[in-house]
């Protein structure tokens, strides 16, 4: 076991979660002591607001369904005022990380309390992060406020989610476990979640490529990827979230994806120095390696393995590792340039993770 000293201060939401808890809502939207939602969602899944704004009949106060990524600040605002003007009070979010976003800038601006619905598995309606976009700049912080009050998992809004997009977003739900077995915060509690959270993303993943309807593989994913943003929502990250933040945001590579063909890689880097978590991780995943059982998995469900595929470009790796090696930050590994620019470079090129001299 890690060591007995540590600090547990759960930050908590209401959580309803099993196939057909969506007929919850109107009861979970008295309990939060409000009468009228604005529905917002992002514009492709304009159908599944819809519908829940249906379900909701006269406690719908209108329909935002506008969400993009990154979350501009002028459409927080936009969204804000509907919601003023409508004379709702309260947001029921549906969707992905792009969406909860939006709820959690609104959320950040108001006195307005969030129901999300998450339909993806990136995590972020269990953590206090928030990401917002002003003159193309985009600062993220952390603010309890912006935790959904009330969170419904119900797995069948997650069955359309298409292939692709399910194997990268749990590996991105997977990534936050996985950092989170080696935090320097972390507790007994969170790495319980943690890696209970990847056996089950692991677990589902497989039965979700073979067949995406299916409701058992897609009430497993859920539930791994409540339990990997819990995670995510209560330790902090290290080096495979800020190189992915990197990425992201000087390279504009997708997110998800990101994360997925990152991963394998930051564990190898770190797989000297957190031997403990790497034994948990390959439990989890039942291999034999965490960094090349992670690899091998990612193999396995046809996800992306390489950056170059993402649409990186190779002159670029130079400039990624400038960056990811400045403004030091925690990391069981020491932060070394010259490491980080060969990590990239396997990262590149999708090979089998390294083994790095101890
Ligand atoms: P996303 O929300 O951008 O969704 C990707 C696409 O999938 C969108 O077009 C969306 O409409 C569609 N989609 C979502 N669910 C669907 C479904 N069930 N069926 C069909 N289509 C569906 O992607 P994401 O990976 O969930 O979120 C990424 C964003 O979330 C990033 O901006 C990231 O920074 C942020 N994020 C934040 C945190 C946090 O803690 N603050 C955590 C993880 C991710």
């Amino acid at each position: 076991m890690d060591s007995l000293e540590f600090v547990y201060h759960a930050r908590t939401s209401r959580v309803i979660f099993g196939d057909g808890s969506l007929n919850h809502l109107e009861r979970e939207i008295l309990a939060l002591n409000a009468e009228r939602a604005l529905v917002i969602c992002s514009t492709e899944q304009a159908d599944t607001g819809r519908e829940i704004a249906k379900r909701l009949g006269q406690r719908c106060a209108g329909l935002f369904a506008r969400a993009v990524m990154h979350v501009p600040v002028e459409l927080a605002r936009e969204a804000l005022a509907a919601a003023r003007e409508l004379k709702a009070d309260c947001a029921v979010v549906v969707g992905g990380g792009s969406a909860i976003g939006l709820g959690k800038a609104i959320a950040l601006e108001s006195e307005f309390p969030i129901l999300a619905i998450p339909t993806t598995y990136s995590g972020s309606e269990m953590t206090p992060i928030f990401g917002i976009t002003e003159a193309a700049l985009k600062r993220t912080g952390t603010d309890v406020r912006v935790l959904p009050k009330t969170v419904i998992y119900d797995p069948s809004l997650s069955t359309t989610l298409p292939v692709g997009l399910s194997v990268t977003s749990g590996m991105n739900a997977i990534a936050h476990a996985a950092e989170g077995l080696y935090a320097r915060d972390r507790n007994p509690v969170t790495s319980l979640m943690a890696e209970e959270g990847i056996r089950a993303m692991a677990e589902a993943l497989p039965g979700i490529v073979a067949n995406p309807s299916g409701i058992e593989a897609r009430s497993k994913a859920l539930y791994g990827s409540w339990l990997c943003g819990t995670v995510l929502g209560n330790v902090g990250m290290a080096l495979h979230h800020k190189l992915c933040h990197t990425l992201g945001g000087s390279f504009d590579l997708p997110h998800a994806q990101t994360h997925t063909v990152v991963l394998p890689h930051a564990l190898a880097y770190n797989r000297n120095a957190a031997p403990q978590a790497m034994e948990r991780i390959a439990r989890a995943l039942n291999a034999n390696d965490a960094a090349v059982g992670m690899h091998e998995f990612a193999k396995r469900i046809g996800a992306p393995l390489s950056l170059k595929e993402l649409g990186m470009r190779h002159e670029d790796l130079e400039r990624a590792a400038d960056i990811a090696a400045s403004n030091p930050y925690w990391n069981p590994q020491p932060i070394d340039r010259e490491k980080i620019r060969a990590l990239l470079q396997d990262a590149f090129d999708g090979v089998q993770p390294r083994t790095w001299n101890a």
